[in-house]
């Protein structure tokens, strides 16, 4: 359903590639929401159960406002999830039975859009603040959902963010051809006048020490991200000219942004052949902004097989469908290899930076335990010129950080904090989005941090926040 601008205009700038569509384009595609006995977009696919078809009733109906209040009293932030959520709820719509799904993402971005440019989304803050103080330990997707969610319960919140600007991965990671920052910068405005305060440039753990935190806040929640970044470790990593393509997407954003004059020494891809290693979202985000740099070419190459056009019969709908996903990045141009590996960085004639890769393809074998693990096909080795590799590969948990250990905070095995059934992890200590989850969603931290804030409040017995006291405020204390 999405529209995106022409490639050669697109490719001029980093500004948004998706066209707003007009309501009467998507109409039809609304008409044909059921209003099904078991809505499973809303039921099993949305994470933040967005009632969506009670939005598609009164959109129909021109009841824009109301579809409005509907969207707010599931989802704080839907001008995000509506630009860059890749719509688990249309996943498991059942219109996608049959064909395509009913256009759940750009509904969203209609109501929200319009309640902004109708004045319709204000500050609204509680009605009055009780005596407990929050401080929320990072500025992503979680983080702010834990701190709108707190502060609509009468909670004084402190957002520290060590970055310069709060958002996370928002402002410093996802591309603004994607998502711009405007529209981060006009809800951190609206989270400023609701009574939030937000730190920025403190790296808690070094600047503020855990016991501090503990004497000044009665609830802490640890927001940070799992930003560990998975590494290459084969021959040549040494190489100039090799990076993680985090800290490329965040220094394109952050010249965007005026906040800084030009790129890091090595981080331009103009005139370069560029190499990025990773098929994910992020690797696709590297293609696109290699190419609006001047890349003279951009290969990308997974490890993974190519994932089905279709559904497996191991991924039945409603399951979210695990198929192959072409982005508007794709859509700019490069080659796209599945199947290989890479098993050594190659110097350019100077000897210090990098030239080439060797790679080769995989078959993925199952072993007597039944994983499957890749094994180099013979003779399929290659050479692939290079002169910027940028490694896509993921995350592998938290980064270290003394707060943790000062609060008593454990590192499971896989990366992330722990936490109990009741989403503690301390004594007044909670862990939200990424930092617990593992790298998902925005969708996913949002949902997390709201998840997190509620079982903060039951703890402190808070008035829990619901779609009533959102639009009409908490009871007053006795
Ligand atoms: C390049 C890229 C593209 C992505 N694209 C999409 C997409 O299109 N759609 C989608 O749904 N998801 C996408 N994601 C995933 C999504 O951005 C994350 O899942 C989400 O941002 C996680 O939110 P979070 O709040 O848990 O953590 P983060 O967004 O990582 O925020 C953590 C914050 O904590 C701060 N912090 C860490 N340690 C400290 C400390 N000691 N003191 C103070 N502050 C600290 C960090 O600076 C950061 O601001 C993308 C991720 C990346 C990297």
């Amino acid at each position: 359903m999405s529209r995106y601008r022409p490639v050669k205009e697109r490719l001029a700038d980093f500004l948004p590639v998706e066209v707003r569509l007009p309501p009467e384009e998507f109409r039809p595609g609304m008409q044909r929401c059921q209003d099904c006995g078991i809505p499973f977009c809303h039921a099993s696919g949305c994470t933040l159960a967005n009632v969506i078809p009670e939005m598609y009733t009164h959109a129909l109906a021109g009841r824009w406002g109301h579809a409005l209040s509907i969207l707010l009293s599931t989802n704080p932030f839907p001008e995000f999830t509506a630009r860059i959520c890749p719509a688990l709820c249309e996943g498991s719509c059942v219109q996608g039975l049959h064909g395509d799904p009913t256009p759940c993402r750009e509904l969203e971005k209609e109501i929200i859009e319009r309640g902004f440019a109708q004045g319709l989304v204000r500050p609204n803050p509680p009605r009055e603040w009780g005596p407990l103080r929050a401080a929320v330990i990072g500025s992503g997707p979680s983080g702010l959902a834990a701190a709108w969610r707190l502060n609509q319960a009468g909670i004084k919140v402190t957002v520290y963010e060590r970055d310069q600007k709060p958002g996370g991965f928002l402002r410093y990671g996802i591309p603004d051809f994607k998502l711009e920052k405007e529209v981060v910068d006009r809800r951190l405005e609206l989270l400023t006048a609701e009574g939030i305060s937000f730190e920025c440039g403190v790296d808690v753990g070094l600047e503020i020490a855990g016991r501090l935190l503990k004497r000044r806040f009665d609830l802490i929640v640890l927001a940070t991200g799992a930003r560990k970044k998975r590494n290459l470790a084969i021959p040549g990593r040494f190489l100039t000219g090799i990076h993680y393509a985090v800290d490329f997407l965040s220094a394109q954003n952050r010249l965007n942004a005026g906040e800084a004059d030009t790129l890091p020494p090595g981080y331009s891809a103009k005139g370069k052949k560029v190499v990025v290693i990773g098929g994910g979202d992020t690797g696709s985000d590297c293609i696109g902004t290699s190419w609006r740099q001047g890349a003279q070419a951009v290969n990308q190459y997974e490890i993974l097989p190519e994932p089905p056009r279709t559904r497996g019969a191991n991924n039945p709908w409603p399951e979210w469908p695990r198929i192959r996903r072409d982005s508007s990045s794709h859509a700019e141009g490069g080659e796209r290899r599945w199947n290989i590996t890479t098993l050594e960085f190659l110097p350019d004639s100077t000897g210090n930076a990098l030239g080439s890769l060797r790679c080769a393809e995989v078959e993925w074998q199952a072993g007597a335990n039944g994983q499957f693990t890749p094994v180099v096909r013979e003779g399929s080795e290659f050479i692939q010129p290079a002169d910027l590799c940028l490694l896509a590969m993921g995350f592998t948990g938290v980064e270290e950080c003394p707060v943790y250990t000062e609060l008593g905070v454990k590192i499971a095995a896989r990366g992330t904090l722990e936490r109990d059934p009741s989403l503690r992890s301390g004594n007044r200590v909670f862990v939200a989005g990424d930092a617990s989850q593992g790298p998902t969603l925005v969708v996913r931290a949002i949902a997390d941090g709201l998840a997190v804030a509620e079982a903060a409040l039951s703890e402190k017995n808070e008035p829990r926040v619901t779609a009533m006291t959102q639009r009409f405020g908490l009871p007053r204390r006795a």
